[in-house]
């Protein structure tokens, strides 16, 4: 079959013939049709610090899919050949204390497809059968596709009440422009939008009912008297891995204001903790997907009329896999998804 590999410990990903996978009697065999292209990738494809420290050469990439079942292994009763799906990236063990109590998105032995074990970007994936998400007919191919980062945006923006609250979210990259839309969709009053990236933000107003921000040329502040807001947002989403945008945000809080982070800051940066601690400020955490608590409530906003599509600006074969990590690299896209078929 035909894959985007990560053939040698050097920048770059090569289209390769590789065997189709074998399953094991608890996974199946899916048909890949569409795959999202994630800011992961482009690091694997960068070949930078982190990739060169946990990727294996060579492995099949892509973490972002969505395909049908052709194989099912002699164990796996409960799906159907046929069976159009997604699924959950994030392979778990089942012998960690937080597994054991059915919380299997903290799981410490987690793995990825695609970073740590073969994935999706190749005509053939194998998952285990419990991972398998399977897709109703009002969720197409391209938005199963992206429904891995959408999963990151719906599990931090649910990570708080946000009904009638004002919600501040830091970088409009795809994650956070959906989360901004998730933000609408569950009923927040104000949803502002920041980032230093013109195209971006044009992007986020296209998508969602929000309030875009370019913090390279505006000051917050002036943003929360203009709506009409007496202290500041009461929930921060940060989705820039920026320590000013964190700052900012910190900054723009409410006192007892909470912040979910999903941007992951490069290195250790510094923070202003007791300015945290006077204003009383809550900070989560958040790490992909809560398993499978977010794919049901995302599956259930995407049929009850929760939009993003306009989060994906290119749509292209998987032969122009260069010009969509082009694309990606630019930081003028949003989602880029490759056609398999
Ligand atoms: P992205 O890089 O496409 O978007 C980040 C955006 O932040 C960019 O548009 C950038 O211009 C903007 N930005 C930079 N400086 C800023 C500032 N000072 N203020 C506001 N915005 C600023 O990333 P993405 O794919 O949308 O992902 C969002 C973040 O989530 C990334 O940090 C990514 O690494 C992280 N992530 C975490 C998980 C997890 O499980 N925790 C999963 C996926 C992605
Ligand atoms: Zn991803």
């Amino acid at each position: 079959m035909s894959a985007l590999v990560k053939a040698r410990p050097e920048p770059g990903l090569w289209r390769e013939t590789v065997p189709v996978p074998e399953i094991g009697p608890d996974d199946v065999l899916i048909r890949v049709n569409k795959t999202g292209i994630c800011g992961t990738d482009v690091h694997i494809w960068n070949w930078d610090e982190w990739a060169q420290h946990t990727v294996p050469v060579p492995l099949v990439t892509g973490h972002e899919f969505a395909g049908e079942i052709v194989e099912l292994g002699r164990n796996v009763t409960d799906l159907e050949i046929g069976q159009r799906c997604s699924g959950e990236g994030h392979l778990i063990g089942k012998h960690s204390r937080q597994s054991r109590s059915g919380k299997f998105h903290l799981d410490p032995e987690t793995r990825g497809i695609g970073v740590n074990e073969q994935g999706a970007f190749a005509e053939y994936l194998r998952l285990p059968a419990f991972n398998v998400v399977p897709l109703p007919d009002a969720i197409d191919d391209e938005i199963g596709a992206i429904l891995d980062p959408l999963g990151n945006a719906v599990h931090t923006a649910l990570s708080f009440d946000l009904v009638g609250e004002d919600v501040l979210v830091t970088g409009a990259g795809p994650i956070g422009i959906m989360a901004a839309a998730v933000a609408r969709h569950v009923g927040a009053r104000h949803v502002v939008i920041t980032d230093i990236n013109p195209d971006r933000l044009a992007l986020a107003a296209r998508v969602a009912d929000v309030v875009p921000v370019n913090v390279a040329e505006e000051d917050l502040a002036s943003v929360v008297p203009r709506l009409g807001m007496k202290q500041g947002f009461d929930i921060g989403l940060e989705m820039s891995g920026n320590q000013r945008a964190l700052d900012q945000m910190v900054e723009r809080l409410v006192m007892g204001g909470r912040i979910a982070m999903l941007g992951i800051p490069p290195g250790r940066s510094p923070v202003d903790w007791s300015r945290i601690v006077f204003k009383a400020i809550t900070i989560k955490g958040v790490y992909g997907r809560e398993i499978f608590e977010t794919w049901y409530k995302m599956i259930a906003m995407l049929e009850n009329g929760l939009d993003i599509r306009g989060v994906i600006t290119h749509r292209m074969k998987v032969d122009d896999y260069v010009a969509g990590f082009d694309a990606m690299r630019s930081g003028a896209s949003g989602k880029v998804v490759l056609d398999w078929r």
